[in-house]
């Protein structure tokens, strides 16, 4: 099967290295892949993976190269391309390709759409309105004592989300985004959802426009430094299994929004062949979906597929052909701990062209992955391109093992700058101990 992966992150770099694994596998592209990317062999064929410059956006130009290299299944890593209805296109050409449709996609393109089908579905959510006028979304801001999440409507670079714990905060955020358009048109209408506490988790589940299976938990840091300060990021590390959701309340969780959400898309005509990926946070009260993403996380992905023992190949095109009834996801029983390095100053502006030393070191260490995100080559040397930069990837028979042998891998490699947070895991370790 020849196999095109699209996207450059972290997540795409674990997605071709578990594909590449596959028995089914003869060929791979990447488009537009890193550093990292390049790197990796086919294991049936042992043939390099190919990048091939490609923007993830650039949908002619995607569509044009799976039809002259005969692409058997492309297979789509960011949210943007799924938006922009590559699915919809590719289909339409008589090509297979893994990712839900331009209308399954809204779940994450329009947060307005997935709070208002969420709250058609019965599915556990937080008290929310939807505004397009700042003097309504005040009033309701009121109601909660300006204790709030205010959220753009589309895709905004996962900046679009605005936590408030005052009145004054939330009036800010509700001019920033309804009056200033800092998110422009993505930001035309908002979300407003009450604040939850509680403990936040991540949910994946495989879905083929039937059914939907689950994968085990995991957890994100999305703070930029230690102790959950700093600014919001894109993710700074994450561990899979978490303690704050024994398997038994895990079953019970995805039974309480899944089932609601298959049956909403099936009443809704929404033909879902994807990852689902709601956001939620435990609070005292029971599960809460915060929102839905539809595509793998990232950093998720590296602990996820770390842990999975199916054929990745089988599983997606089982997605596609509706066929996942007929299978069993097998995770190993070994937790995995992830740890973004990324640029000094992210995820603020930083520098790029940092020369990154001590990867074959760090990369021949037992059960450790470094997975490339923000990295390109250099004349002969791999050096840094983005914010998120690597992702170091252990695993071990506990998390603190795996916490342990991915610090001692992240020690190995240095580049100018280089920013990582010292507590990834740490707070499910304490709860284990
Ligand atoms: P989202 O992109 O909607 O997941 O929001 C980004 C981050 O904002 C989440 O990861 C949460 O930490 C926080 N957040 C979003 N909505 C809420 C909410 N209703 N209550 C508390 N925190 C929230």
């Amino acid at each position: 099967m020849k196999i095109l992966v699209i996207g450059s992150g972290g997540r795409e770099h674990a997605l071709v290295w578990k594909l590449a694994q596959s028995p089914q596998l003869t060929r791979m592209w990447c488009a537009p892949g890193n550093a990292g990317i390049e790197q990796e062999k086919i294991q049936k064929t042992e043939k390099p993976v190919e990048c091939v410059p490609i923007s993830a956006e650039n949908l002619p130009g995607l569509l044009a190269f799976a039809q002259e290299k005969k692409v058997d299944l492309t297979v789509v890593g960011p949210d943007n391309p799924l938006a922009l209805g590559i699915v919809d296109l590719f289909q339409k050409n008589g090509l297979r390709i893994w990712g839900p449709n331009q209308k399954a996609a809204q779940f994450e393109s329009s947060k307005v759409f997935s709070q208002g089908f969420m709250e058609r579905h019965g599915i556990p959510t937080a008290r929310a309105g939807t505004f397009d006028g700042a003097a309504s979304a005040k009033k309701f801001a009121e109601s909660l004592d300006g204790k709030c999440a205010v959220k753009a409507d589309g895709l905004a670079l996962g900046k679009g989300v605005l936590v408030c714990g005052t009145m004054a905060e939330a009036n800010k955020a509700i001019d920033e985004i309804l009056v200033g358009k800092a998110f422009g048109a993505a930001g035309a209408k908002i979300v407003i959802q009450e604040f939850l506490e509680g403990v936040e988790i991540s949910l994946h589940a495989l879905c083929d426009g039937k059914t939907a299976k689950l994968f085990p938990t995991s957890q994100d840091h999305k703070r930029a430094l230690d102790g959950d300060g700093g600014l919001n990021t894109g993710g700074m590390g994450t561990y899979s299994p978490t303690p704050f959701l024994d398997q038994a309340r895990l079953n019970e969780t995805g039974r309480r929004i899944l089932a609601p959400w298959l049956k909403g898309c099936m009443e809704e005509d929404i033909d879902f062949r994807g990852i689902l990926y709601p956001g939620i946070i435990l609070t005292k009260n029971g599960p809460r979906v915060i929102e839905f993403n539809a595509r793998f996380g990232d950093p998720e992905t590296q602990v996820y597929l770390t842990r999975l023992e199916n054929d990745l190949v089988e599983l997606l095109d089982a997605s596609v052909s509706g066929t996942l009834g007929r299978i069993e996801l097998k995770w190993s029983p070994m937790a995995s701990v992830c740890v973004v390095m990324a640029s000094g100053g992210y995820p603020g502006s930083y520098a790029k062209g940092k020369a990154i030393s001590g990867l074959d070191e760090a990369g021949k260490l037992p059960n450790t992955k470094i997975f490339h995100a923000g990295t390109a080559r250099a004349a002969n040397q791999i050096v840094t391109s983005g914010g998120r930069v690597l992702g170091v990837t252990s695993w071990a028979k506990d998390l603190k093992s795996a916490q342990a042998a991915a610090y001692a891998a992240v020690e190995k490699i240095r580049f100018g700058g280089a920013q990582f947070r010292r507590d990834i895991g740490a707070k499910a370790i304490r709860k284990e101990i």
